[in-house]
C-alpha cells in the first residue's frame, strides 16, 4: 500500500472531505489522527469505519484557529500515532454575505479558521518534519481563492492567502525535504454547500465542464497523489479539483 507505516493527521476530519481524505489514507495503510472542532459523534463514527477495515485511527478534537490548542493537538497526535508524516490542514468554515453587510465578527471567524489555524498546525508540524527532513503538508484553498465569489469576501480572503501562505512555506521548507502543495476543490457535495438554494446550485452546475459536482473522495484522491510519494517533486503547487470551472 502507498503510506505503510505512515503517521497522518487531517483536520476537519469528522465531516466532508476531511472524512473522504482520512479514510482514503487509511485505505492506503496510514495510521490517522482525526481532527475535529464539536461534532464528535461524527468524529467516532470515522474512526470506527477505519478501525472496521483494520486501520488506525485516534481522534483529536481542537479548533484549529485557537493557536494553543491547535499546537497541543498536533503534540498529543504525535505521540498517539508515534510520528508524524502527513498532515492535511482541511478544517474550514464559510460565513457568507455581500460585503456591505458583512460583520467583522464573521470576517474573522472565516480568517482564523480557515487561514491561522493553517499556520497554527503548519509551525507545529513543521518543526517536527524538519527536524526529520522529511513530511508532506497538504493544504485546503477553493477555487473561490483563486477567482472569487460574490458574497464570499472573507472566505476569498483566507483561500487566497491560504495559495500564499502555502508557496511561502513550500520555499522554506523544501530545503528540509518537506513539500507543501494546496487543493483547490470547485463545487463539492458536502454539509457546507448543502444548503445552497436551488438556483445558486444550478448556476453553479452550468459552469462545470464535466457536469456535475465533484465529490470528496475526488478531492480525497488528489490529496492522496500528493502525500504518496509518487508526487515527491512536486512542491508550491495548487491543484485544482474543480470539473473544469477554472481554467
Ligand atoms: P464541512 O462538511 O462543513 O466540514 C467541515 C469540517 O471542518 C468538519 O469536520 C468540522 O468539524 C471541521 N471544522 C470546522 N471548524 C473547525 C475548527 N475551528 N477547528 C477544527 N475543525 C473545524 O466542509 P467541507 O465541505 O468538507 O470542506 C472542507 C474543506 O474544503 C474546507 O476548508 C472548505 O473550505 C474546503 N472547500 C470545500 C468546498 C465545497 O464545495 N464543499 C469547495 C472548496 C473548498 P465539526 O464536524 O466538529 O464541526
Amino acid at each position: 500500500m502507498l503510506l505503510d507505516g505512515k503517521c497522518a493527521l487531517v483536520t476537519g476530519a469528522s465531516r466532508g472531505i476531511g472524512r473522504a481524505i482520512a479514510l482514503r489514507l487509511a485505505s492506503e495503510g496510514a495510521a490517522v489522527a482525526l481532527n475535529y472542532a464539536g461534532n464528535q459523534a461524527a468524529a467516532e463514527k470515522v474512526k470506527a469505519e477505519i478501525e472496521a477495515a483494520g486501520g488506525k485511527a485516534v481522534l483529536c478534537q481542537a479548533d484549529v484557529a485557537d493557536q494553543a490548542a491547535a499546537e497541543a493537538m498536533v503534540k498529543a497526535a504525535v505521540e498517539a500515532l508515534g510520528g508524524l508524516d502527513i498532515l492535511v490542514n482541511n478544517a474550514g468554515i464559510t460565513r457568507d454575505n455581500l460585503l456591505l453587510r458583512l460583520k467583522e465578527e464573521d470576517f474573522d471567524a472565516v480568517l482564523s479558521t480557515n487561514l491561522k489555524g493553517i499556520f497554527h498546525c503548519t509551525k507545529a508540524a513543521a518543526k517536527l518534519m524538519m527536524k526529520k527532513r522529511a513530511g508532506c503538508i497538504v493544504n485546503m484553498a477553493s477555487v473561490v481563492g483563486i477567482i472569487g465569489n460574490a458574497g464570499q469576501t472573507n472566505y476569498a480572503a483566507a483561500k487566497a492567502g491560504v495559495i500564499g501562505f502555502s508557496k511561502a512555506a513550500a520555499k522554506e521548507l523544501a530545503g528540509r525535504g518537506v513539500t507543501v502543495n494546496v487543493v483547490a476543490p470547485g463545487f463539492i457535495d458536502t454539509d457546507m454547500t448543502a444548503g445552497l438554494p436551488d438556483n445558486v446550485k444550478e448556476n453553479m452546475l452550468a459552469g462545470i465542464p464535466l457536469g456535475r459536482m465533484g465529490t470528496p473522495e475526488d478531492v480525497a484522491n488528489a490529496v492522496l497523489f500528493l502525500v504518496s510519494g509518487q508526487a515527491a517533486y512536486i512542491t508550491g503547487q495548487v491543484l485544482k479539483v474543480d470539473g473544469g470551472m477554472v481554467m
